[in-house]
């Protein structure tokens, strides 16, 4: 079979985790797929590993003319045909309680997560079909999104806007894209063993460590760390892709979530304000309360009584 004849498809964030999962998953059934990747070495692994049926492109979502190289690079390989699936996977999670995460990181968080993800459909929509009809079906957009893009958590508030934000930008691409045939579904996994854990074992905390957040958000960054690690495997967020790229009637959403009730539907269920009440219980937000008081207190009677001396 050659590669003209496979229908291909685009993966962002192709060099580990759940990106080199669906890359696997995809040419297993029998997609030609190209993969994007930062580093020349990542390119030169992908290839050796995945062989024939791949091909890596090298860009950074953030980077606007790298994007639009690749696309062209994609659309001359295609020959005319249309491409089969566009699976916008890229992303980062930047850690740290929002009152005192540093602006440029918040901004990073959603130029990567969410402007970038605008940039890929933008420079590769037309290839899907959203032009003039060629050759083939039109493609499909998958966003990654997660269980982090319907409920929030605290010190991960950057990386829940971003995901809350790709929520909504889905919603309004499937229904303008409709024009065009092209589908667009997201997928919502929970907690999944990916090297993005490690990176967050590695985040730099002590920044946070001086603020009045710093034990809870150590504690939170641990609780994350090892769930994360102890999670199932990449394979399943794959099988949920080829589902999303391939099933004739994929729904909007796909969560991809071990107990599905308890970390997906009934979270939907509670009150927020219930949810905040147990996430302070859960953090020792009053016990931390109590002692900023009684420290205000001190300070105002060392204050007074310093006054008084004088
Ligand atoms: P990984 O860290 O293993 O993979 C992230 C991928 O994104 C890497 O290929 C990385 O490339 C790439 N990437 C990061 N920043 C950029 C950028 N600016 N431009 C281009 N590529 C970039 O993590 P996961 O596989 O876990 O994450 C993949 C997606 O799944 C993310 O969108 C994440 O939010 C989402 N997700 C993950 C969950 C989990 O528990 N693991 C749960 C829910 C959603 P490089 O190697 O060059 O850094």
């Amino acid at each position: 079979m050659t590669r003209q004849s496979k229908r291909a498809v685009v993966v962002t964030g192709a060099s580990t985790g759940i990106g080199a999962a669906c890359v696997e998953m995809l040419i297993d059934r029998g997609f030609f797929v190209f993969g994007s990747v930062r580093r020349t070495e990542d390119a030169a692994r992908l290839q050796a590993r995945f062989g024939a049926d791949f091909a890596p492109l090298m860009f950074d979502v953030t980077d606007a003319s790298a994007v639009a190289r690749a696309a062209q690079e994609v659309e001359a390989s295609l020959g005319g045909a249309t491409l089969a699936g566009l699976v916008n996977n890229a992303g980062i999670a930047v850690p740290g309680p929002l009152l005192h995460l540093p602006v440029e990181d918040f901004r990073r968080q959603i130029e990567t997560n969410l402007v970038g993800q605008l940039q890929v459909v933008q420079a590769f929509a037309p290839l899907l079909g959203a032009r003039a009809p060629q050759g083939g079906p039109p493609g499909r957009i998958v966003n990654m999104s997660s269980v982090a893009g319907r409920f929030a958590t605290p010190f991960l508030g950057a990386y829940n806007a971003s995901k809350f934000g790709l929520e909504g930008f889905s919603d309004a691409l499937r229904r303008e894209l409709m024009i065009y045939g092209i589908d667009v579904i997201v997928i919502e996994p929970g907690m999944i063993a990916t090297p993005i854990w490690d990176k967050a074992d590695n985040a730099d905390f002590t920044h946070f460590d001086r603020t009045i957040y710093g034990p809870a958000a150590r504690r939170v960054q641990k609780w994350a760390v090892e769930g994360g690690h102890a999670a199932p495997g990449p394979e399943k967020v794959a099988e949920a892709v080829l589902r999303a790229l391939t099933s004739p009637r994929p729904p909007a959403r796909i969560p991809v979530v071990a107990n599905r009730f308890l970390g997906y539907t009934l979270p939907g269920l509670l009150p927020a304000r219930l949810v905040d009440w147990l996430t302070a219980r859960r953090l020792g937000f009053s016990e931390t309360r109590k002692k900023l008081r009684a420290d205000a207190l001190q300070s105002q009677s060392t204050a007074d009584g310093g006054e008084n001396g004088q």
